[in-house]
């Protein structure tokens, strides 16, 4: 049974999920994914993954699919509460862990899927946030895309899962904090704030319009970091409108049609920042989709320090995105 457990020093929480070393590619070189004779993502061998919970209408009888991970980092059956020792906190590891087919098509990626794949990317995500939240164990959802053999990813088959956690994660509340001290000391959103700097200094914008706006953070984490961001200001993904989510939808379009030109195949990590679960409207928090292409591992100093060291910076990544955006070369 999969566990959570709390540092005492950092209090941060970690899962412990041992079952997931039995997933089929683990510890394969990660340089090229293996060929697989028989995708189990690709139509017709539905019956290669659990019972489908979700799925959009498509040519192949479905153009999106959610299923309980195989390999589940957590579990719903499990029991909930924490219990601490003076030293250690636990969980059981209560959750849940599912994952979308997002395309038929087995070599799609999200520079070739269009506007509307995308957006039934989100409103099946969205859809299954709504039906998780009612159970009141789970605290928050995560949603999140491991793309290309750099990535952690197991299967190239055009896939996202999402898991829902007993706990609100520690970046999570990390990011709402600093959201919130940001809004007690200016009276605005930051993140709101960071789209219409970068839409009015120019410097770090890849793409914006009445919906939604792209661009490269100010201090980025790693090389092409990218936010996408709703102009719509809302803390929780699973509240925004069909028009909010086309709006991203087209956005994203733009991206990766860019991000391929710009960096080839490159592998990447995507996840939607949302509010916990059932929360109020947060006039200080603004959910949002960001993306973090694999270009460098971290090494030791990053490890030891919290903090990057980033190769590209993010004026430059702009430029060169924007030059390559879909329709303007
Ligand atoms: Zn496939
Ligand atoms: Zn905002």
């Amino acid at each position: 049974m999969p566990e959570l457990r709390r540092d005492p020093v950092t209090e941060r929480w970690v899962i412990i999920s041992e079952e997931r070393r039995g997933r089929p590619s683990e510890y394969r070189p990660a340089e090229e994914f293996a060929p697989l004779a028989h995708c189990p993502f690709c139509p017709g061998h539905e019956a290669q993954t659990p019972p489908t919970l979700l799925s959009t209408p498509g040519p192949a009888g479905w153009q999106t699919r959610v299923f309980a991970n195989r390999f589940p980092a957590l579990r719903v059956e499990a029991r909930s509460g924490i219990t601490s020792t003076e030293l250690y906190g636990h969980s059981d590891g209560l959750g849940a862990h599912e994952v979308m087919v997002e395309s038929p098509l087995h070599s799609d990626d999200y520079a070739s899927m269009d506007a509307a794949a995308l957006l039934a990317v989100l409103t099946g995500w969205q859809s299954r946030v709504r039906d998780l939240s009612r159970d009141e164990r789970l605290a928050h959802a995560t949603i999140f895309k491991n793309a290309g053999a750099q990535s952690g990813a197991t299967l190239s088959h055009p896939h996202s899962q999402l898991i829902a956690t007993p706990i609100v994660p520690p970046a999570v509340l990390d990011r709402m904090e600093g959201a919130a001290r940001f809004w007690r000391r200016t009276g605005h959103c930051v993140y709101c704030a960071m789209a219409l700097e970068a839409e009015s200094s120019g410097a770090r914008l890849v793409w914006s319009d009445a919906q939604a706006v792209v661009f490269c953070p100010y201090a980025p984490r790693v090389g092409f970091e990218c936010i996408v961001s709703p102009r719509q200001h809302e803390s929780q993904f699973e509240q925004a409108s069909e028009a909010v989510l086309a709006g991203v939808a087209g956005a994203m379009s733009r991206l990766f049609g860019a991000l391929r030109e710009a960096l080839p195949r490159v592998s990447y990590h995507l996840s939607i920042q949302t509010a916990p679960l059932r929360s109020a409207p947060s006039a200080s928090d603004h959910w949002y989709l960001e993306v973090l292409p694999v270009l460098s591992r971290h090494a030791a100093f990053e490890m030891a320090s919290g903090m990057n060291i980033v190769s590209t910076a993010p004026e430059t990544a702009a430029a060169y995105l924007r030059e390559r955006l879909p329709g303007t070369q």
